[in-house]
């Protein structure tokens, strides 16, 4: 089969004109009919599917085409098309490709197929996939044939497809997704060059909070201010990234100096601290960062990404700084964690974990009015150990979860047994995470849990600690008010420290004030403590709460927090947390003894 005839079969004759289709369907013989009207049909289709064919005669250098080529090139049916005219459609770099392909299909008779920009007569700029193959007689090539598509609106439904997938929809800025394709390629450009750049991860401080008392909208606005701030602060060189949630990436172009790369990021360094205008109110926000430098600190942006990170962390945890590049001791301290995480879960199966109990002593009389349950782990190598040798699995949801629940249980089987040797134990306190009241489910579990003790309720008070402004949760609250109402006593722990306490006391449902052990130890010689003591224990007695202070370690500090008013407190004085086997004779002696040398000397300190 012939060039030609390839081109021509399935389309209207090139150079015909188009006749109108009634006039040609008058003219159909019957035994051609069935031929012409495929011959229709294909001319639909091929106006519908912008798919034209073509064929290069080498000989005479000409192009022919069907309508549809016409159409494409803008140029009036039947146009003599030579060589320049049809090559015309394609301009720099794309001429040199289409070259090289044609170069090929002549020489070698390989087939093409270049999805490639098409400019038409008229200068439209339209995007083509066009497909080539030889004619080969006796070993030369002969002819050029094929099609082309006009693809320009598929393409741009792509690049809207990619744009979108690429771009975070809130704020306008590049995604996770773009961010990796763009810091890859910028990281390898530094590479090649021999220049330096950072990978910054930014993070809003406390963003939480504004979304949960200012509302959602609040908090978007927020989200595209910093955008727009972390935009304008750069060059846009530089790239600027949302990687989800409150976190940003930045990646920086290359510089030759690390200096060069600081001074690149000195306004947002300058300024982390911003205030954002929404509906008539001043929002303050500040952000932290973690910076990886290449090729210091990272070879790959998946090094670099996961050492900013770390500075992150380090920032987060350190709370005084803003801002810190990576240091090789933060990747040691993350192994640590790590390792801590999963020995502390093993540690939870393996019934190492133990409640040691701290009495809570009336002031005045010292008798023991209840006691604190306090985490000990009894590590098979190292001992005993105390929370803070495991204080970042308090930072873990999960793991919290795990250590309330075995806590509980441990703290009700110990008080069940208590119970049945008749020891008078009154109550015990029991530390709660925040991970642990957001859970639905909590309140409910805690009374489940000391009912199958077959304890009393009010054999319990949870201890919880207001001081990552959880107050305004309103799971949280209710878990409380939950737990209240069925007779387990309330406890606000860490009384002073809580950047909000003081807003949040009228909404959290509460009974007992523990007030904070910073305040209490050098309450003897620091007049500001004393006030806050005083202030402290005022406000609660005023709002009816009973009153504990924390960390009493000598009898100056228990007659002055007596003299305040302050009803009851735990401390060194008079014993630290002792094993469940011997509260027993703690009780028995508080019962017995009025003095506080006889009722405390010989307890077991841990
Ligand atoms: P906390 O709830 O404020 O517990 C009181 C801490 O003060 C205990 O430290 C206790 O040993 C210590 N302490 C008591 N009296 C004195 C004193 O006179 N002087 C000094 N310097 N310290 C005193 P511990 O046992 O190391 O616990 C530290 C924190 O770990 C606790 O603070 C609590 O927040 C957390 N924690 C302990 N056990 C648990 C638990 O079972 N669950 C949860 N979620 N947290 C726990
Ligand atoms: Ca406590
Ligand atoms: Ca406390």
């Amino acid at each position: 089969m012939s060039s030609n005839s390839q081109v021509n079969s399935g389309v209207t004759k090139p150079g015909s004109g188009e006749l109108a289709e009634q006039d040609m369907m008058k003219c159909f013989t019957e035994t051609n009919r069935e031929l012409k009207i495929t011959e229709t049909l294909f001319s639909h289709i091929e106006r519908l599917a912008k798919i034209g064919a073509w064929n290069l005669d080498l000989v005479t250098g000409m192009m022919t085409g069907s309508n549809e080529i016409y159409r494409l090139y803008e140029l009036p049916i039947g146009t003599k098309i030579d060589r320049d005219l049809a090559v015309s459609a394609y301009r720099g770099a794309t001429r040199a490709t289409l070259d090289k392909a044609v170069g090929d299909a002549i020489k070698h008779g390989r087939p093409f197929d270049l999805t490639v920009p098409f400019v038409t007569v008229s200068g439209r700029e339209r995007w083509v996939r066009l497909l080539g193959s030889a004619e080969i007689d006796k070993g030369i090539t002969v002819n050029l044939f094929g099609t082309i598509q006009d693809v320009t609106e598929e393409r741009e439904r792509q690049e809207e497809m990619r744009r979108l997938a690429l771009t975070d929809q809130l704020t306008g800025l590049a995604n996770r997704y773009a961010f990796q394709e763009t810091a890859n390629e910028q990281i390898r450009t530094c590479r090649d060059n021999g220049l330096f750049s950072a990978v910054c991860i930014v993070d809003l401080n406390r963003f939480k909070e504004i979304n949960d008392h200012l509302g959602h909208e609040a908090g978007d606005h927020v989200l595209k201010s910093i955008a727009q701030w972390l935009e304008t602060s750069l060059d846009t060189a530089n790239m600027v990234s949302r990687l989800g949630g409150d976190e940003f990436a930045i990646v920086t172009t290359g510089k030759d100096s690390v200096e060069a790369v600081y001074r690149e990021l000195e306004t947002i360094l300058a300024s982390t601290e911003q205030t954002f205008e929404y509906q008539g109110r001043t929002i303050p926000v500040s952000v932290s960062m973690g910076i990886a430098i290449f090729p210091e600190d990272g070879s790959d942006v998946q090094q670099l990404t996961k050492h900013a990170d770390l500075a992150l962390y380090a920032v987060k945890a350190e709370g005084k700084r803003r801002v810190r590049r990576f240091e090789a001791p933060m990747s040691i301290a993350f192994t640590r964690r790590i390792t801590v995480l999963s020995e502390f879960r093993r540690a939870i199966e393996n019934g190492e974990i133990v409640p040691y109990y701290q009495p809570v002593v009336d002031l005045k009389t010292e008798r023991v009015s209840g006691f604190e349950a306090l985490a000990r782990w009894n590590h098979p190598e190292k001992g005993v150990l105390l929370p803070g040798a495991f204080s970042d699995i308090f930072e873990n949801g999960p793991i919290c979860e795990a250590l309330g629940r075995n806590m509980l249980k441990r703290i009700t089987s110990d008080m069940k047994s208590w119970k049945a040797d008749g020891i008078d134990f009154v109550r015990i306190g029991f530390n709660v995470e925040k991970a642990e009241l957001k859970q639905d489910d909590f309140a409910q579990s805690v009374l489940d849990e000391i009912e199958s003790a077959g304890l009393d309720h009010c054999n319990l008070i949870v201890e919880f600690t207001e001081n990552s402004g959880f107050g305004d949760d309103r799971t949280v609250v209710e878990q409380l008010a939950r737990l209240r109402s069925a007779g387990v006593r309330v406890a606000l722990d860490d009384f002073g420290t809580g950047f909000s306490s003081l807003t949040h006391l009228q909404k959290l449902p509460f009974d007992i004030l523990k007030i904070d052990r910073s305040f209490i130890h050098d309450i003897s010689n620091s007049p500001t403590n004393l006030a806050i003591v005083k202030a402290l224990v005022t406000l609660g007695k005023e709002l009816g709460y009973s009153i504990v202070a924390e960390g009493i370690e000598n009898s100056q500090q228990q007659d002055l927090l007596w003299r305040l008013g302050c009803d009851r407190g735990q401390g060194f004085l008079f014993s630290k947390a002792i094993p469940a086997a011997e509260l027993p004779d703690c009780v028995r002696r508080s019962v017995n003894s009025k003095s506080s040398s006889s009722t405390w000397s010989g307890v077991t300190a841990a």
